[in-house]
């Protein structure tokens, strides 16, 4: 994700995208052709002692306090103005009126402080509220479809990652994804995005936000354990999905989401 102010790659037009979708057919030869280290995390079977990794956010419990923005940048070296995870303020009107804030500052108070209860009854607001995002590695993961070299893979606990080794910066599943978690690093010009801190969670580690913040609205962990505290919320609480009409089986689950959220 990008900050607001940030150029995003332009679509492109037909004949390109035309052009394009013969680099993308011809791309599937390629994909098959990955390294042995790489082709070991390619997701193949559901063996039971691979995790199966999830995540869950609490929108009940966010408080927009930016620790888990500070601590994913931190701990996966983000450039400025570049996120892999965001939070949104939703404001809504009494006539239905609907406002999204995006932080394009996590320390900006403003931010913040905007949608505290005691300011939520100025200027006919009904309520706010903040909502994390954050790439949903979808099962069914569009960037993973479109990529036309390859690069951009689902491993076989369900984490969507990207290789910067063999990414070639094209944008194409920055456009494609319908949640727009993905952007161009400006730093290393390849594709870039929350990767569930996947050098964390296979060293037993939780994901930096997740362990940054303060009131526990991240959640993540291995669903096939029936002990794990996201299996336990997935089992006690009920959540739902962003766009699950779109048919992609995000593995981010919302509790408490507010049916304004898109
Ligand atoms: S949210 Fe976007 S980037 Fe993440 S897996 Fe789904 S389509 Fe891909
Ligand atoms: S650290 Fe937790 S409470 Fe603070 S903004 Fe992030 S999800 Fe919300």
């Amino acid at each position: 994700m990008t900050a607001p102010d940030e150029k995003k790659p332009t679509a492109p037009d037909r004949r390109e995208f035309l052009a394009r979708c013969g680099q993308v057919a011809l791309g599937g030869l390629f994909v098959i052709k990955c390294t042995p280290a790489l082709a070991d995390l390619v997701a193949s079977d559901g063996a039971d002692d691979i995790p199966e990794w999830a995540y869950a956010v609490d929108t009940t419990k966010c408080i927009g306090c930016g620790a888990c923005m500070r601590a994913c940048r931190a701990e996966n070296n983000v450039p400025e103005s570049q996120f892999r995870t965001w939070v949104e303020r939703y404001e809504i009107r009494g006539d239905h009126a609907v406002r999204i804030d995006i932080a394009s500052d996590e320390n900006n108070a403003t931010f913040l402080s905007n949608a505290t209860p005691a300011a939520e009854a100025k200027d006919g607001r009904v309520k706010a509220f903040f909502v994390p995002k954050l790439c949903n590695h979808c099962e069914t993961s569009v960037c993973v479809q479109v990529c036309p070299v390859g690069a951009t893979f689902r491993t076989k606990d369900g984490v969507v990652l990207v290789d910067p080794e063999h990414c070639v910066g094209c944008g194409y599943c920055v456009q494609a994804c319908p949640y727009s978690t993905r952007f161009i690093n400006k730093e290393t010009h390849t594709a870039d995005k929350c990767t569930l801190c996947y050098h964390r969670i296979t060293k037993g580690l939780l994901p930096a936000c997740v362990q940054s913040c303060p009131v526990g609205a991240r959640i993540f962990g291995n669903v096939k354990d029936p002990d794990s505290e996201i299996s336990r919320v997935l089992r006690e609480r009920r959540y739902t999905l962003l766009k699950p009409e779109l048919g992609t089986n995000p593995r981010c689950y919302y509790i408490g989401l507010d049916m304004e959220v898109v």
